[in-house]
């Protein structure tokens, strides 16, 4: 059996109907940018976030610098983000002329610890990315309350976690600005590259509304110097169709993680775990194995592929200056070498989990 790590053709395939009646619609209108669709799924979005705002643009890693932007972060302030995250966190950060401070992470959820916050903080600290990484939040409660202290603001990065609740309130909207991704093969995917912010604050979305937008508000009226970073039509449109299955598909991920952990609970791999009252919406399922790429190989002699996210934390590359990595990465560093994702998606059957499952256990047992 082949179980390729996402299987995207798959995820098209069930909504291949819908897909092709609004790309035609699209080329039937050829209104390719600034078009009411970016609008309507500027609409859509807010309201399944359940924030006040939201502002289409071109990609996560933009958002993130633009929320930046919006927040006045720059050159001399310093930025906490996790350790353990995509590069687009931090050289974010770094594009914004401030400098980011790894935060350790959890070997268990793989996320910012919270408690390790606190030591990290100096008179230029100004703002804290948290990234809920592969779907598990970080522990937001705890985190607004040091950030509330330390008058300090927050990004959530979403890019991996749409949909992911605490207590029963999503995640981005306990921070000032939320920035997602709909890199093709996030949680809600395009056909190409998009990103959205969302915010409750109506300054910081107008502002933000401006910089995606060449700084203006109406053509022709600039209010500042803004960039280009606009979500097109075509992928507008697609993602309006994602969006109405998003939580049936999020639902599966959940049903077919908890599978997996069910199945391989007395195996010799660590299994992924998220904190009681939380939901793990399994952008990626993470677990740890000894002799790692020996595992994989043999994994992918029986036709099931796996991936490591990410195969070095931010604190162990040379590309980030020493004063980024003020913070005691040991933990971070051991679980760094055994982490490995498997297969999981929308789609993704119970054969295949067990295929997965039986072909693991043969070769870690
Ligand atoms: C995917 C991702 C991003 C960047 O998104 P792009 O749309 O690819 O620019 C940022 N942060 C995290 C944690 C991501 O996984």
């Amino acid at each position: 059996m082949n179980i390729p790590f996402v299987n995207i053709q798959r995820q098209t395939k069930a909504i291949r109907s819908e897909i092709d009646a609004v790309i035609k619609q699209v080329l039937d209108d050829a209104w390719y940018v600034d078009s009411p669709v970016i609008k309507d799924f500027e609409e859509d979005y807010k309201n399944w976030q359940g924030s006040n705002y939201t502002v289409a643009c071109e990609n996560g890693t933009d958002a993130i610098e633009i929320a930046l932007e919006v927040l006045d972060v720059k050159t001399g302030d310093e930025v906490l983000v996790p350790a353990h995250t995509w590069i687009s966190t931090a050289s974010a950060v770094v594009r914004s002329g401030a400098t980011p401070i790894f935060v350790p992470t959890c070997s268990q959820t793989y996320v910012m610890d919270v408690s390790k916050i606190a030591e990290l903080i100096t008179s230029k600290t100004k703002a804290i990315i948290p990234v809920h990484l592969s779907g598990c939040p970080v522990d937001m409660p705890s985190l607004m309350e040091l950030a509330k202290k330390y008058d300090l603001k927050v990004i959530e990065d979403c890019a991996q976690s749409h949909g992911a609740e605490i207590n029963g309130k999503k995640v981005g909207l306990f921070g000032d600005i939320a920035t997602f991704s709909f890199y093709p093969s996030k949680n809600i995917g395009a056909f190409g590259h998009a990103g959205a912010m969302t915010m409750d604050d109506e300054e910081l979305y107008e502002k933000a509304a401006w910089i995606v937008n060449h700084g203006q508000s109406v053509k022709n009226n600039h209010h500042l110097i803004g960039r280009n970073s606009k979500m097109d039509t075509l992928q507008a449109a697609i993602l309006q169709v994602k969006l109405k299955h998003i939580d049936a598909w999020n639902a599966h991920r959940i049903k077919q993680a908890k599978l997996y952990s069910e199945l391989l609970k007395d195996s010799n791999i660590s299994l992924p775990l998220c904190p009681e009252g939380f939901k793990h919406v399994y952008h990626l399922y993470v677990t740890q194995v000894e002799n790692r790429e020996e595992v994989m190989k043999k994994l992918l002699d029986k036709g099931v592929v796996t991936q490591i996210h990410y195969p070095k934390m931010l604190s162990q590359m040379d590309v980030f200056d020493t004063e980024s990595k003020k913070g005691d990465y040991t933990e971070s560093h051991i679980y760094s070498s055994k982490i490995m994702s498997l297969p999981v998606d929308p789609f993704i059957t119970d054969e295949e989990v067990h295929y997965v499952v039986d072909v693991v256990k043969e070769i870690v047992d």
